[in-house]
């Protein structure tokens, strides 16, 4: 596993006494440290270069951009309640996104890559910055793929938040599919129902699966087993990013789920697993939410060492609720969904 990170991601300042606290960042990189001390094969890379802003500029507005650059240059500024830029929150989001994007060249080499980083990025959309987002870097990460010559992309996002923002940059793109788990009804930010498939060419390339608070992990299995499996093996996807969230871990204040730090390996275990069935490359991780620091620690530590298992989880689809209606609902777009 390759780590891309840079120390400037610790000097973005959400507001007071925010969650998405600059202690996050230590935390991370002791989940990488303990994946190391467990034997797991890591190479810290040198520090990132911070993405250039045409990076950001290929998937926000330009007029959005320069909100965030003038916010940032001014001192800080809230853009919703949640959700504040400081001093160095632009520095910060260049190198965030300069991580992303090189992760995927890390694993477009043929290297599990993790971009190690704050702040989060899936809710921020192509035009507003919101729920603790301020650049969407899963979605830079995958832009440059597509850039990078890679025809399919796939960005699984199992971060106990629907990514909008994420949906909302690729919703018409054919070529990137957006496959999300997350705590669905009213919980933040309010989306990713299972009918919201995509649009105009993009139908069918976003695949959304809300559960129910307390959602264990044995919930998850079906719709990795049952949704995420069978689309991502007909998609058949160059590359793979996944937008890490530890925001579902049992422990974490935020989430309502129930999620064991193991559970974390055991998906990055099954999604290398699909990666190299359908030979795309290994799998590019990029850093979402996670508000418990030792959850977070353990559950990036766990990942890790789940990416490198040669052993993906045995999980059948039994027919769970959530996952069947996923399946209904997509039925139209993808033929593995109307087998079995
Ligand atoms: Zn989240």
């Amino acid at each position: 596993m390759r780590v891309y990170t840079h120390p400037g991601c610790e000097l973005h300042i959400n507001g007071n006494s925010h969650v998405e606290t600059p202690e996050r960042y230590p935390a991370m990189l002791e989940g990488v440290e303990k994946a190391k001390r467990r034997g797991a094969n890591v190479e810290t890379a040198a520090p990132v270069a911070p993405a250039p802003e045409s990076a950001l500029l290929a998937v926000h507005e330009a007029e959005y951009v320069e909100a965030l650059k003038e916010a940032s240059a001014s001192g800080g500024g809230y853009f919703d309640p949640d959700t504040a830029a400081g001093k160095r929150s632009w520095e910060a989001g260049l190198l965030a996104s300069g991580a992303a994007a090189s992760a995927v060249d890390g694993a477009m080499e043929g290297e599990a890559s993790f971009a190690v980083i704050r702040p989060p990025g899936h809710h921020a959309t192509r035009s507003r910055a919101m729920g603790f987002c301020l650049v969407n870097h899963a979605a830079v990460a995958a832009r440059h793929a597509r850039n990078m010559g890679a025809d399919r992309v796939a960005v699984l996002d199992w971060d106990v938040h629907h990514g909008n923002g994420t949906q909302d940059i690729f919703y018409a793109d054919p070529n990137v599919l957006y496959l999300s788990v997350h705590r669905g009804g009213a919980f933040y930010p309010g989306t990713g129902y299972t009918d919201e498939v995509g649009e105009g060419e993009g139908r069918g390339a976003t695949v959304n699966v809300p559960l129910a608070a307390r959602a264990e992990e044995k919930d998850y299995a079906a719709v990795f087993s049952g949704v995420f499996g069978p689309v991502l093996r007909e998609f058949s996807p160059e590359v793979i990013v996944v937008s890490a969230g530890y925001d579902a871990h049992r422990r974490d204040p935020l989430g309502g789920m129930r999620l064991e730090t193991e559970s974390f390996g055991r998906f990055a275990a099954f999604l290398s697993s699909v990666a190299e069935d359908v030979g795309a490359a290994p799998l590019a991780l990029v850093m979402e939410g996670g508000y418990d620091l030792d959850a977070l620690a353990d559950s990036v530590a766990a990942t890790i060492q789940g990416a490198e298992s040669a052993d993906a989880p045995d999980w059948k689809y039994s027919g769970a609720r959530a996952a069947r209606d996923a399946r209904e609902a997509l039925s139209p777009y993808w033929d593995s969904l109307r087998e079995g």
